[in-house]
């Protein structure tokens, strides 16, 4: 950095791109330890400020995206002392230069934060009806959703992982027909372990769900007001509204472009920061350590870590255990999965609905669980005797 730079940068503002439930805690956390610090966020949509969790609960609550949204820009801009651009995409980072680019636009940063997140998954489908399969990854989506979605009717589900398995349970409740498709041959594969797994199938199917495991969809076909999904199985349902929920994956692209280390996701260490200096990444975009963890309760904890840094304090965060409620009413599932590379073997005892299934190293140390029915009940002694990820 040249000591021209070096200048110009400290009288810029710390940048965060993103106004995600990462972007928006941060900054919230920042004001808290600065009230002087130029802050700006920026993001490629409206900035509304919502809580993601709710878009899979949201429909048999009753709540249109209007009502999901807790404060728009401007509110958020007041309440937090920051400017905020809206509908505004970062097309490159001169790590360098400390500048932003917006297309011909350079602007530039004292310290850069990408809380950028993840996009959906698309999948390779065929037949003229492909292009009209919904994925709900923000608020925007939630509102063609609920725009698309007919009085009442039949839907599709792509994908029975947490997401799909959520949404399937609410649009049940909302009334409507609902089939999941996926190609595991249970719900939630890699989260859940197999018996757990099994009181959740069968759950959603006492409540009417109609669930296709073990198979993809592989053409999607408008035939007038239906759309005709068939399957490799060689079955055909037919659909009012076909949804995606066959997974994200965390924004890289600009990342990477720019020069910065990637893995899986924004590769940073546990003081947040990327291989460039003054840069930072957290939330569903960010590579932790080795980990991405696309929850809410992870970011939060790193939201608390980085703004300290970003007030002069540098924080390593130091995640706990931390489990995960599935929103599935029909059977509540609480689960908190070994890392990946966990040596030990799961034991799983099971009452109608009510699994407990825990995860042990051969010298008995519990490393994980899953709980469905009223044995989620337990979540909260379980969790305690976890080791944090951590320590
Ligand atoms: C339906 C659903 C249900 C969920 N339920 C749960 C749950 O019950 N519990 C739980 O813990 N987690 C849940 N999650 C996960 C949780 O919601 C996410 O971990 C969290 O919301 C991610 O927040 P984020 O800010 O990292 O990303 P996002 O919310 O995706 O925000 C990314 C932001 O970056 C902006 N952006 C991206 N690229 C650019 C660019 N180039 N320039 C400018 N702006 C850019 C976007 O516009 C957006 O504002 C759920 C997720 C979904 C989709």
């Amino acid at each position: 950095m040249t000591s021209e730079t070096r200048e110009q940068s400290s009288a810029a503002p710390i940048v965060i791109v993103g106004s995600g439930l990462a972007g928006y805690s941060l900054a919230r956390e920042f004001r808290k330890l600065d009230t002087d610090t130029p802050l700006m966020l920026i993001t490629a949509d409206d900035g509304t400020s919502y809580s993601k969790p709710m878009l899979s609960t949201g429909f048999s609550k009753g709540k249109t995206a209007a009502e999901l949204a807790q404060a728009d820009a401007g509110a958020m801009a007041e309440q937090l002392q920051m400017d905020i651009r809206t509908s505004t995409r970062i097309t490159g980072i001169d790590t360098d230069a400390h500048e932003l680019q917006i297309g011909s636009e350079r602007l530039p940063y004292r310290k850069l934060v990408l809380a950028t997140g993840a996009e959906v998954i698309t999948l390779d489908l065929s037949g003229s009806g492909a292009g009209e399969v919904l994925s709900i990854n923000d608020l925007s989506d939630y509102q063609r959703f609920r725009e698309r979605l007919p009085e009442a009717g039949r839907v599709v589900i792509l994908g029975a992982g947490l997401i799909g398995c959520e949404f399937a349970n609410d649009l049940r409740n909302g009334g409507y027909q609902v089939s999941l498709v996926a190609p595991s041959v249970q719900v939630m594969p890699g989260l859940l372990p197999d018996e757990a797994a099994g009181a959740v199938q069968d759950a959603l199917a006492q409540e009417g769900v109609s669930l296709h495991l073990g198979t993809t969809a592989e053409r999607i076909d408008r035939i007038g007001t239906e759309l005709s999904v068939t399957l490799a199985s060689g079955e055909v349902l037919t659909a009012d509204l076909v949804v995606s929920a066959v997974g994200l994956r965390p924004r890289t692209a600009l990342a990477r472009a720019a020069g910065l280390s990637t893995g899986h996701g924004i590769a940073v260490n546990r003081a947040q920061e990327t291989s460039a200096p003054d840069v930072y990444a957290l939330g569903d975009g960010a590579e932790v350590d080795g980990l991405v963890l696309m929850y809410v309760l992870p970011l939060m904890a790193s939201a608390r870590a980085l703004a300290k840094t970003l007030a002069g304090e540098r924080t390593e965060v130091r995640w706990g255990a931390m489990p995960v409620m599935v929103k599935t009413p029909c059977c509540p599932t609480a689960v908190c999965p070994p890392l990946s590379g966990a040596e030990g073997s799961w034991e799983s005892q099971r009452q109608g609905n009510s699994v407990k299934a825990v995860f042990r190293d051969a010298g008995g140390r519990l490393l994980g669980f899953a709980l469905t029915g009223d044995a989620a009940l337990e979540k909260q002694a379980l969790t305690r005797e976890l080791p944090p990820i951590h320590s």
